[in-house]
């Protein structure tokens, strides 16, 4: 009987979603719909790309809860976080997935959720309350990819966390009841492929737009994955490798005055500035280092480790001897400004020098009207200037921003 339940409960979920959000009847046409007695929650999603629903629960819960829960399972689906969260604590993704797709659906059909016609559950996880554990700005939050936010969650205590979770992004289930078999049979989700992924969303996004009901909140979560950032170390490649191409081309820069001629292939100096607080490990360092290094191909490296205060300028001759001096000095956590490193910089620099900053992004001086004067200066006569940051979003005029994704294995996966 549970089961003639639940396909009844899905047609009119159905019809529903087709009226209010018809873009969510991709994922649910191409959904492998399971019953299980072994789940926590009413509806989960398991490793395999499966819908499952706890038949128990089921029987006992108000439709407008089924039609929240299945809403809020079709996106973990669509936007492959049932896979995506390798290498990541569990709870932490967990959390971080959850958040990401209650804001997309109160953002999506706020007026639904307030009249209670869609209802994300008593345990509802929001941003609010992630901005509260991590004592990060909502903000920032709302800028931030789920891969972020769970690398925040990942510093919070595991208690903290059993508190908040769904835990509704589960292991692959062995024990179970078919309900639905889902268009190719689940294939497409069970395939855990992000280049499906991403076509799923590109065909949810289209058909949000003919319809002409695609809510913004949708619309912007979806280029978030579509349009991906690119991993820090090609970002920090190409933008090296751009400023090189200048200099071969254009670059007639006079070493102490930019109003006169230089010579041609003439050496950039990169500087690169590391916060010691930040608890950035060796072996990224390492290989940060020797990234610049390679791709500064007509100049040296000099590296500035920094906390409140600036240490000695020292050249990258080696970068594995520089990255563990540097690593000695980490502290992971506490207080820094960047503000006197910046000054070195600032009567150091040659203009078309370039300048990288690495830090976790939690800077007291980044507002001060000082700081921001120097990292102008430094700028405007900077070949490249960009911040990279391991935490908090780190931004400084003139500046280009880039998440420094400590988990893409240096070397590896890029
Ligand atoms: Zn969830």
């Amino acid at each position: 009987m549970t089961e003639e339940t639940i396909r009844a409960d899905f047609i009119d979920i159905r019809v529903y979603f087709n009226k209010k959000a018809p873009y969510l009847l991709i994922p649910l046409k191409y959904a492998k719909i399971i019953e299980s007695k072994e789940t926590a929650g009413l509806v989960s999603v398991d490793n395999n790309g499966r819908m499952v629903v706890n038949g128990s629960a089921w029987n006992r819960a108000d439709f407008n809860i089924k039609r929240g829960r299945v809403f809020h399972a079709c996106l973990h689906l669509a936007f492959g976080h049932y896979y995506r969260g390798r290498g990541f604590t569990k709870n932490a993704w967990n959390i971080a997935a959850c958040a990401k797709v209650n804001s997309i659906i109160r953002g999506s059909l706020d007026r639904e959720v307030n009249a209670g016609k869609i209802d994300l559950g008593k345990n509802e996880i929001t941003m609010d309350a992630i901005a509260e554990v991590t004592k990060t700005d909502i903000g920032d939050l709302e800028q931030m990819s789920v891969e972020e936010i769970a690398r925040l969650l990942e510093d919070v205590s595991d208690k903290v966390l059993e508190n908040m979770t769904e835990d509704d992004l589960i292991a692959a289930l062995d024990n179970y009841q078919e309900i639905e078999d889902g268009e190719d049979g689940g294939d497409i989700f069970s395939k855990r492929d992000a280049e499906e992924t991403k076509r799923i969303l590109s065909r949810m996004r289209t058909l949000g737009q003919q319809a002409g009901n695609m809510p913004a909140e949708m619309d912007r979560a979806i280029s978030e994955v579509i349009e991906v950032k690119p991993p820090w170390t090609f970002f920090l490649k190409s933008t090296i490798d751009l400023h090189e191409h200048h200099d071969s081309s254009f670059a007639y820069i006079n070493r102490r005055n930019d109003e006169l001629a230089g010579d041609y292939g003439y050496r950039y100096d990169l500087f690169n500035l590391v916060d010691t607080s930040g608890s950035i490990d060796e072996t990224t360092l390492k290989y940060e280092i020797g990234l610049v290094k390679n791709h500064a191909r007509n100049g040296t490296v000099i590296v500035l480790a920094f906390d409140a205060k600036a240490y000695e300028l020292m050249t990258a001759d080696s970068p594995s001897e520089v990255a563990s001096r540097i690593a000695k000095r980490m502290k992971g956590g506490g207080g820094t400004e960047v503000g006197p490193a910046l000054e070195v910089i600032d009567k150091q620099m040659r203009p078309g020098d370039g300048v990288v900053i690495l830090t976790d992004g939690d800077v007291f001086d980044l507002d001060s009207i000082t700081t921001k004067e120097t990292a102008m200066s430094i700028a405007k006569r900077a070949g490249f200037a960009a911040i990279g940051y391991t935490r908090t979003p780190a931004k400084l005029p003139g500046f280009q921003s880039f998440f420094l994704d400590m988990k893409l294995t240096p070397g590896g996966s890029v």
